[in-house]
């Protein structure tokens, strides 16, 4: 029997919108027979390339028609995906592109300048570079759009089950980041998971304007075209022109991490913009600060909203909290606190320090299986045996279990901060600091404590034209959470906060800063 397989999804598209819009972008917009086409054809170049089956294809650019494109001639051709994240130094950058080994780098026009650095590797080897720049080739570059025109089409290399469709490397927020194995079932089990929560269909126009490297985006590419509905691209996110674009091509589908939230409800388009096409907004990758999420549903009423809760390692959903549950009555009964229920074909657990399940409403780590479980750390077999133990995924969150099967994600194990011997959620005390009108943005942290071990800290930024002072944040906290979780000092930071290639903020960075400040 045939497994299931990603570039299938293309094909299904021709056959049912040949002439329907594809996708769009500021440059270009195509039907599913010419993007098709051009799969066909770009996979043809990079197999001329030296391209073999199961080899690595590195991409490094902004969103574009170009980075859709590659991700499926990549496929097509039987290789695998490496989108690499462009905010990084260029050394993380030759460390993850030496890692995964690509045979061919394709370079959008923003990163040309990268060729040197990455078109050889460590022993010499030599990489096909590619460049998506308009105009023309810089030396030792094969340009995209001539590859396109060159070459005849190949066949689909028909790569399906856990024939590996993507390497995609983790956020590095909390160490690391580490390369984790997809396969084409991965996330077709993800597509089998979102789809019937979003309604998904050929009439959805879902905008990408989150970075392809993160895995949330790189999976919601794969699902609208499963459904053979519309990929609008943006290059970044800019709140300003995310919601332009959501007007401006009747968007129907979505989806933010919780700093995106904020940003585009300080927007003064936002207000005004005819953003009536809007369906579902979906969100997660973070906690969401269940205040935020209410002006947010305020904003935009009639807009049906989904929370996801996952990680690279699952492709990446494994629990959804539906729209229903964000409906006044559920919402009013503390549902907006919980990551939601296990998607269709997921299993979710919590579990304590010996692997066993624990009883409802005791916190442990969350693990989960299921098809959408990864192959594996790329070159890590030992993080592997320790991730997958006992046939699941350990997520390193920490989280609990209610009576109706809703998973409450309370912190990252390595986010929670022990005091005084007494452990402190982070994300707790971040919900009440972020409860304070004045708070825009708020990450809580253990600072290294000669008494206590370690004393909750809290980073702030304050909205724009408010003032709130270090005892007044301490003391709307003490009206709502224990005095022991209560930060015992604020850091009113007035400056944008350390965030990752995803928009997570790097709470490893702002600890870096205190130690640094410390000594
Ligand atoms: P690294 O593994 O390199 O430290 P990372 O864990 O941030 O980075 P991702 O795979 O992008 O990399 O993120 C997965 C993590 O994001 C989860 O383990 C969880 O901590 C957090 N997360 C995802 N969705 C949610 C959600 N809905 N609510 C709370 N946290 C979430
Ligand atoms: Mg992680």
């Amino acid at each position: 029997m045939q497994g299931f397989s990603l570039t299938q999804a293309i094909r299904r598209a021709v056959a049912i919108r040949p002439n329907q819009v594809a996708v769009i972008d500021a440059a270009a917009r195509f039907s599913w027979r010419q993007f098709a086409d051009r799969v066909a054809h770009l996979a043809a170049a990079f197999i001329e390339l030296g391209v073999q089956p199961g080899d690595r294809i590195v991409l490094l650019a902004f969103n574009s028609h170009r980075s859709l494109e590659c991700f499926y001639a990549a496929m097509w051709a039987g290789a695998v995906i490496v989108p690499l994240n462009h905010r990084l130094g260029l050394s993380e950058i030759v460390a993850q592109t030496n890692d995964c080994s690509p045979s061919a780098v394709v370079l959008g026009s923003d990163f040309v300048h990268l060729a040197d650095a990455l078109g050889k590797g460590p022993e010499g080897q030599t990489r096909a570079l590619v460049h998506s720049a308009e105009g023309l080739a810089p030396d030792g570059f094969a340009a995209f759009e001539e590859l396109i025109g060159r070459h005849e089409p190949v066949h689909d290399a028909c790569r399906t089950g856990d024939d590996l469709a993507c390497l995609l490397y983790t956020s590095g927020t909390t160490s690391a980041a580490k390369g984790v194995m997809l396969s084409h079932a991965n996330f077709c089990a993800n597509t089998a998971n979102v789809v019937p929560e979003l309604a998904m269909d050929e009439n959805t126009v879902h905008l990408h304007h989150g970075p392809l490297f993160h895995v949330a985006s790189a999976a919601r590419l794969f699902s609208t075209t499963h459904v053979a509905g519309t990929h609008v691209f943006l290059p970044r996110f800019v709140a300003a022109e995310v919601i332009a674009e959501i007007a401006r091509t009747r968007v129907t589908h979505a989806t933010f991490v919780p700093t995106m939230f904020r940003m585009m409800l300080d927007e003064p388009i936002m207000q005004t913009s005819d953003l009536s096409s809007l369906r579902y907004v979906s969100y997660g990758s973070a906690a969401m600060p269940e205040p935020l999420l209410r002006e947010f549903m305020a904003a935009l009423p009639g807009v049906l909203m989904l929370q996801s809760y996952g990680m690279t390692e699952l492709s990446p959903v494994v629990t959804i909290l539906g729209w229903r549950d964000h409906l006044p009555e559920a919402a009013d009964s503390g549902r907006l606190r919980s990551a939601g229920r296990p998607a269709m074909l997921a299993e979710v657990a919590v579990v304590d320090a010996e692997d066993r399940p624990v009883p409802c409403g005791t916190h442990g780590e969350v693990v989960a299986r299921g098809p959408m479980v990864m192959q594996g750390y790329w070159n890590r077999p030992d993080l592997t045996a320790d991730a997958l133990r006992s046939g699941w995924m350990h997520t390193g969150d920490i989280g609990f279990l209610d009576e109706a099967g809703y998973l409450y994600v309370v912190d990252r194990l390595k986010d929670m901060i022990i005091t005084g011997g007494e452990n402190v959620w982070s994300q707790e005390v971040e919900n009440a600091l972020a409860s304070h009108p004045a708070v825009a943005q708020c990450a809580v942290i253990g600072k290294p404590d000669p008494h206590w071990g370690e004393a909750v800290h809290a980073v702030v930024n304050l909205r724009e034209g408010m003032s709130a002072s270090e005892e007044e944040l301490i003391a709307h906290c003490r009206s709502l959470i224990a005095h022991y979780k209560c930060p015992r000092s604020v850091d009113l930071r007035n400056k944008p906060m350390p965030l990752s290639g995803a928009n997570k903020i790097l709470k490893s960075e702002l600890r870096a800063e205190l130690l640094g400040e410390a000594g």
